[in-house]
């Protein structure tokens, strides 16, 4: 009989959804789960949301540490969260060390969830076979995260590869980190709402002024339908995103760019802009060195990249 070997936990801590999984030493995922973050809740009920969720997985097994992703600003060594827009009351709080106390002093890694999802889709996903990766997540927000011979590439102080807000258009929409123009501001589900409410203002008769709610899903299903206002959001912003790659494969050019987020589930209504974009934009030696792919891990990246500091050290 073999042993009891351990397991790793991975936490993903997002603004609506803590989602956690158990890994094989080896970094198999096992089982997991998803429940809601208690984002507006104050420090402990998150803390116990994801100790919940955590310790339920992991039950009687042998716990060798957590690995826990988390969106805002991080100081991974004091292990806090120095800003998170979406979970603001964790501004501060020592969640490092809470965790810690919570799973029964074992390791705990922490870092952020954009980079996590990168070393997920890295070591586990989509990027398993190039030296260098660039992941772009694609939802509310942008997020990215760049992983060069399996290490996330974090710059003098840690907080490189914010494609969302690389600027796009000098003078274009106002974003919410305060600047003009940034990609997110441009590409990101939050950038869709804002230009479907000033259409379904300006014109009221229009398919989009009598959708029930505007989401990217729903502009992505009337522009498949024909509709010519939703297609033109989709080509605005699949050509956006294309120049937001096309600066990614002149400055790094990277073996791969790689998709993830709910706004890549538009397939084709935002890629062949993009693809049209990038191969305008882009040196020919780099856009053909550079493969663009979708993610291979799904909702799933981010846990297994939160383990990969225990795994390769
Ligand atoms: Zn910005």
């Amino acid at each position: 009989m073999a042993g009891n070997v351990g397991i790793y936990l991975g936490i993903d801590l997002g603004g609506t959804r803590v989602k956690a999984a158990r890994f094989t030493p080896d970094g198999v995922r096992e089982a997991s789960e998803s429940a809601p973050s208690e984002a507006q809740g104050d420090a402990d009920a998150i803390l116990e949301a994801i100790h919940s969720a955590g310790s339920s997985l992991a039950g009687n097994a042998d716990l060798l540490g957590v690995g826990l992703g988390a969106a805002g600003l991080l100081d991974p060594e004091a292990g806090r969260i120095l800003n998170s827009p979406n979970i603001p009351s964790l501004n501060g709080f020592d969640l490092k060390a809470r965790l810690q106390e919570a799973f029964g002093n074992v390791p705990v890694h922490m870092m952020n969830d954009a980079n996590a999802a990168a070393l997920g889709e890295f070591h586990a996903g989509a990027g398993v076979d190039s030296s260098s990766m660039f992941l772009l997540t694609l939802g509310t927000g942008i997020g990215g995260g760049f992983v060069v011979n399996g290490k996330i590439w974090g710059g003098a102080a840690g907080v490189a590869a914010e494609a969302g807000h690389m600027c796009i258009q000098a003078d274009g929409p106002l974003c919410h980190c305060g600047a003009r123009g940034c990609l997110e501001a441009c590409v990101s589900g939050w950038a869709f709402v804002r230009d479907a409410e000033e259409i379904a203002r300006n014109t009221p008769a229009s398919a989009i002024a009598r959708l029930p709610s505007l989401t990217p899903l729903a502009l992505a299903r009337l522009a498949e339908g024909g509709d010519a206002y939703a297609r033109s959001l989709w080509e605005k912003a699949g050509t956006m995103l294309g120049t937001g790659i096309a600066n990614l494969m002149n400055l790094l050019n990277p073996d791969c760019v790689v998709l993830a987020g709910g706004l890549g589930k538009a397939g084709s209504l935002l890629l062949d802009p993009a693809r049209r974009a990038w191969e305008s934009q882009a040196f020919e030696e780099a856009h053909k060195s550079t493969a663009v792919k979708m993610g291979a891990l799904g909702e799933w990246a981010g846990v297994r990249g939160a383990i990969q500091p225990f795994l390769n050290p």
